[in-house]
């Protein structure tokens, strides 16, 4: 349920739903916009009565909300959200790239990978330490090792820097080395993992799972935000379909379908929907067009040798050839690049 307030209502007539709402044992989130203030209503509402609410001092109107979730739903915070990660913001009036190779896998590649997607206008640089492989037998990656290297090329380039998490233990050495956790595709709902995420006071990113719906992607993110940490971005990713021309199949509509149902950002993955190197750049454009906040791009200084995810990985020249050819596509848009 959702307190819509009067425009411009006082402080104090504010106070008093609000104690009303915290005196029966639900919880309140306020939402403080430019035009419209709402308190936002979570726990069991047999407990208050909507005709009561109704009758306070300057409330406008009572709304019951049918989803599950709440905190990442739209109607509970009209505006959309702004997610600071490190030096750089994900949000409505620019478009955040962020790029580099699947896995870090030494010094001397990840640094020279970090300085080419900065010169072609990354702000946050991507690189997997700990891997889920679909093989065992494939490179599982260097760990805290690669945690290391990450903020080392954070200090020597300036860079924002995002790793995957895919445990306790690596929740907790990222916090130590970088700016934004990532939660994979096939940890979307490993519910436990969330949770700590969302106990990490890092910025999360949460990729969708393989097979999961919009409803479930977002209750999965209410499961982070539910701990107390509202910086949140999503990633569309691709989902697995009959096609097989692709490894997975990008879906594209979730975007305007999540700028409706949700406050929280929304950024493409061209990369592992794909899985093809030269259909990112058409796949990249078309996310920009229907006003994605964001990519997430896979960058080798050798794709051909690569320890993984080399086939759907740019090099430098195609990804500053890709970042000149988005320029038009964020200014159809409004969005600054
Ligand atoms: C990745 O970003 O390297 C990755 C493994 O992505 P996903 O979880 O989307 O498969
Ligand atoms: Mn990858």
């Amino acid at each position: 349920m959702i307190v819509i307030m009067q425009p411009n209502a006082t402080d104090s007539s504010i106070h008093a739903v609000i104690s009303y709402i915290e005196e029966k044992g639900l919880t309140t989130h306020l939402s403080k916009g430019e035009e419209v203030t709402i308190i936002g209503i979570v726990g069991n509402k047999t407990k208050i009565s909507e005709d009561n609410l109704a009758s306070f001092h300057e409330v406008d109107r009572v709304v019951p909300v049918s989803e599950s979730y709440k905190l990442v739903n739209r109607k509970f915070h009209p505006d959309s959200s702004i997610i600071k990660v490190g030096n750089t913001f994900i949000g409505p009036d620019n478009l955040t790239i962020m790029a580099g190779p699947c896995a870090v896998e030494t010094e001397e590649q990840l640094m020279s990978i970090a300085y080419a997607v900065k010169k072609s206008g990354a702000t946050i640089l991507r690189g997997g330490a700990y891997k889920p492989r679909t093989s065992p037998y494939s490179f599982q990656g260097l760990e805290e090792e690669g945690l290391q290297y990450m903020l080392n090329a954070k200090k020597e380039t300036g860079l924002s820097t995002i790793c995957e998490v895919v445990s306790l233990d690596a929740i907790n050495a990222a916090v130590k080395y970088v700016d934004m956790l990532q939660i994979g595709a096939r940890n979307m709902q490993n519910f436990y993992l969330l949770k700590e995420a969302g106990r990490s006071g890092l910025p999360v990113l949460l990729k969708r799972g393989l097979c999961a719906t919009i409803e479930e992607w977002l209750n999965a993110a209410e499961y982070i935000i539910a701990e107390g940490n509202p910086n949140v971005v999503l990633c569309e990713r691709g989902i697995r379909t009959y096609e097989t021309a692709t490894r997975n199949t990008l879906d594209l509509s979730a975007v305007p379908v999540l700028k409706e149902k949700t406050h929280l950002p929304i950024i493409v993955d061209p990369s592992h929907s794909t899985g093809v190197s030269r259909y990112v750049a058409p796949m990249a454009k078309a996310s920009v067009a229907c006003d994605a906040d964001g990519l997430m791009i896979e960058v080798h200084n050798d794709p051909a040798h690569a320890l993984s995810d080399g086939p759907q990985s740019l090099t430098f020249d195609q990804f500053d050839k890709l970042t000149g050819e988005l320029r038009p596509f964020c200014a159809l848009v409004n969005r600054t690049f």
